[in-house]
């Protein structure tokens, strides 16, 4: 059995977050993994040094060779940079009719750099999200999404995650590693019950590529078949143990280690 998993997301070239860690994922966990690149970074330990989007034109194509071909068990999009390319993507997952669509919502880079310009959030919103089965913001881009700030809770995260779900999304997976608790829980919400996902905090400074990692692993697992609320119980065990194993490579953050 091939379980096909394809990531529509940004290169990394320090082969830490992005496209790369995503395709590193997906082969740990089992899935036949594919990619369409939205934008090149040069990127290392130390930061985004550059941001090089891809024509509309060279990700539609991209889309469109590995779908009208290969096909798909489970998509997981990453850093989509523009409208434009949003509305691209939304267009050829409906043309295709895939199923299993994972949502990051990367917006900001860890040291800060944009990878989602501002007037593209609208169109997340509305031509993406409605699509997702599961989207897995942290908190900063939560407070994006529903427009107001202030999550400090897990009552706060479970209200937040309720605005998201009526944009659309199947299940949303707001994840709590940026509050301050002892604890780094993720809340899973379905539209009626929420799940929580608990892992104790690890002490380090190396997480580059946690989101995309978290969210690439669960897409293998749906792409393998696994219902949301146990695809994300793995990916959180496989996020925590790639923190757990991060990496000390280069003079800045260092990724997490996805072969752990
Ligand atoms: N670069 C790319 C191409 C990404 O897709 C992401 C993911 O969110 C990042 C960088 C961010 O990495 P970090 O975990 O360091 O914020």
């Amino acid at each position: 059995m091939v379980y096909r998993a394809l990531t529509i997301a940004g290169s990394d070239s320090g082969g830490g977050a992005g496209i790369q860690a995503d395709l590193k994922t997906f082969q740990e966990l089992g899935a036949y993994g594919m990619s369409v690149i939205t934008a090149l970074t040069a990127q290392n330990t130390q930061g985004v040094h550059g941001v090089y989007p891809q024509t509309v034109e060279a990700v539609e194509a991209q889309l469109e060779a590995v779908l009208s071909d290969i096909g798909v068990d489970a998509v997981k999009t990453g850093m989509l940079f523009s409208a434009e390319i949003i509305e691209a993507v939304a267009g050829k997952l409906q043309d295709y009719q895939v199923n299993n669509i994972v949502v990051d919502p990367v917006m900001v880079a860890k040291g800060g750099q944009s990878l989602l310009q501002e007037e593209a959030i609208e169109a997340l919103r509305t031509a993406l999200i409605p699509l997702a089965t599961v989207i897995t913001p942290n908190i900063p881009e939560a407070e994006v999404l529903i427009g107001e700030k202030g999550i400090r809770s897990l009552p706060d995260m479970e209200e937040a995650a309720r605005k998201i779900h009526e944009l659309g999304v199947q299940y949303v997976i707001l994840k709590g590693g940026h509050l301050q608790n002892e604890e780094a829980t993720d809340v899973l919400y379905d539209g009626e019950s929420f799940t929580y996902l608990p892992a104790k905090r690890v002490a380090t400074k190396h997480t580059h590529g946690t989101g995309c990692t978290f969210a690439a692993a669960i897409a293998a697992e749906l792409a393998k078949g696994q219902s949301v609320p146990e695809a994300a119980k793995v990916a959180k065990a496989f996020i925590t143990c790639a923190i757990e194993h991060a990496l000390e490579v280069g003079q800045g953050i260092g990724p997490t280690h996805h072969g752990a």
